[in-house]
């Protein structure tokens, strides 16, 4: 028995998926989401997680886009057990390092009659194309038009044999007339007429396989037994199981992955919406165009929302871990039509992880983050981060939240120092900073309370003046809280130079 044989059947009743990527260009976040889906699954299932790189299309390839799914997926956490860098009992994991295995299972369509040599010119099929289109139809290369054409069906065995070693061909599929059932594991079982169909091309002209055929080979061989793939795949479904047939092979199972829609539900996402919208598609950078990581977004948001966009549990819960997505994890959960994607809400999720985290974790994953505070305030850092936590959305929000701790305000908000001059601010600060002097920091809360009071002001107002004192505008986490981090003599350096600004613009 080989090796491959006896481990498979050593966890034959284990799932084994796969994440099977063309290495066209940076990973979208649809593509993420299918890996993710795949990942969920297999782990789920104690089963098996694969990457297979389908790098057939040699005029598509792009270069470093095999390194980028590899590091996406890393950083998202979607862990691999068998993979072209991680290797397995099923490599190589790289199509086109597969590709006489390709020709060997031709081989064996050819010899029992499911596949044929076609020589037909690539003028010959165009023009075709063209007087078919001329009369409102479409040509198609199938069982009503091949005993016309140039191909191995219509010679002798002797004679294909001379041509193939001489001329271009191509290898195509015979379709047979009848009728074919495929299942989806989300839409049910379809029954397929076969005449819809044309003789597919499994060979290309390079010799390289298609698409069709490298998929089905390699699925068979690497004992994938459920395939988790975009809806797009889903009209080549029934070629797919035609070639199944055709080998004899049983097919896995199948599940096509809903649609990721625009925001408002018409169409499918685009490169041009997220352009529109502001928003990546890609999980980290790409070519200097950033990703998701680099506009601020943990890798547990980023696929906690993923995994909601298609699938959901029956309960409320919305915010998972993907541990806790493996555990409830379930294709009955995955919707058919498409999910519609909404920024905002990723970054709600992001917001929602953010908030969770605690400094610890914050300080592994974000050190530049907290690089300039701990110079200053190192191990009180914590009480900063615990400060103006649950007050940002992306990790990049964060330095501009904590900034005011490492420098004085470079500008006075404008709109909020109008609003001000309606009241003597020079006396309000002066009388401030006249009890912060005299008194503890801690006192400050009733000190304001007493200065509104005698001076016949709002207590927001003076608790508003502070705050511009310091932050040099309103928004920013609580005021007394982050004067105590900052301290007596900054807390009035800061006043000092609100009184300048103001004398100076009065
Ligand atoms: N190579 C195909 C893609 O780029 C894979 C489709 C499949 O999973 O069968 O999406």
């Amino acid at each position: 028995m080989k090796l491959v044989d006896f481990l498979y059947l050593q966890q034959k009743m284990l799932e084994r998926v796969r994440f099977a990527p063309s290495p066209t260009g940076a990973l979208h976040i649809g593509g993420l989401r299918t890996a993710l889906f795949n990942y969920l699954y297999s782990k789920k299932n104690k089963g098996t997680f694969i990457l297979r790189l389908e790098d057939t299309d040699q005029k598509r390839l792009v270069s470093g886009s095999e390194e980028y799914i590899e590091k996406s997926l890393k950083w998202a956490g979607i862990t691999l057990d068998e993979g072209p860098s991680k290797g397995g009992p099923f490599g190589p994991y790289r199509q086109s390092e597969r590709l006489r295995i390709y020709k060997e299972k031709v081989n064996l369509l050819l010899k029992s009659g499911k596949a044929y040599y076609a020589f037909d010119k690539t003028d010959t099929l165009s023009n075709l194309r063209l007087s078919y289109e001329q009369k409102g139809e479409v040509f198609k290369y199938d069982s009503s038009v091949r005993d016309n054409l140039d191909n191995s069906l219509n010679i002798s065995q002797k004679e294909a044999e001379k041509r193939i070693k001489n001329e271009p061909y191509v290898i195509r599929i015979k379709v047979e007339k009848g009728k074919t059932k495929v299942k989806d594991l989300l839409r049910g079982e379809i029954i397929i007429d076969n005449s819809i169909l044309d003789d597919k091309v499994l060979i290309k002209a390079d010799g390289f396989p298609t698409y069709h055929l490298a998929n089905v080979v390699d699925d068979y061989l690497m004992k994938i037994t459920t395939v988790i793939r975009g809806e797009e795949w889903l009209p080549s479904l029934t070629l797919h199981k035609l070639i199944y047939n055709a080998f004899n092979w049983v097919a896995p199972k199948f599940v096509h992955l809903p649609l990721i829609l625009k925001g408002n539900g018409k169409g499918k996402l685009s490169k041009r919406d997220a352009k529109i919208g502001g928003f990546p598609l890609f999980p980290i950078n790409w070519k200097k165009e950033p990703g998701f990581k680099e506009l601020g977004f943990t890798n547990s948001a980023l696929i906690n929302y993923l995994a909601l966009l298609g699938w959901s549990k029956s309960s409320e819960k919305e915010i998972y871990t993907i541990d806790e997505l493996v555990r409830d994890f379930k294709l009955s959960g995955l919707q058919k039509g498409g999910a519609k994607f909404d920024y905002e809400k990723a970054k709600w999720f992001n917001h929602q992880h953010l908030s969770l985290m605690n400094y610890d974790k914050f300080q592994s994953l974000y050190p530049d983050e907290l690089s300039k505070l701990t110079l200053v305030y190192k191990n009180r850092t914590e009480s900063i981060f615990d400060l103006v936590k649950g007050r940002f959305s992306l990790v990049n929000d964060f330095k501009n939240e904590t900034d005011f701790f490492v420098d004085d305000p470079k500008e006075y908000d404008a709109s909020i120092i109008k609003t001000l001059s309606e009241y003597n601010v020079i006396e309000l600060i002066t009388e401030i900073e006249k009890s912060i002097n005299k008194n503890n920091l801690s006192n400050i809360k009733d000190e304001l309370a007493a200065i509104a009071v005698r001076k016949k002001t709002p207590i927001k107002i003076t608790m508003q003046i502070l705050r511009v004192a310091i932050i040099g505008r309103l928004k920013g986490p609580d005021i007394l809280l982050s004067l105590k981090i900052l301290g007596k003599s900054v807390t009035l350096n800061r006043i000092t130079s609100l009184k300048k600004f103001i004398k100076n613009n009065q």
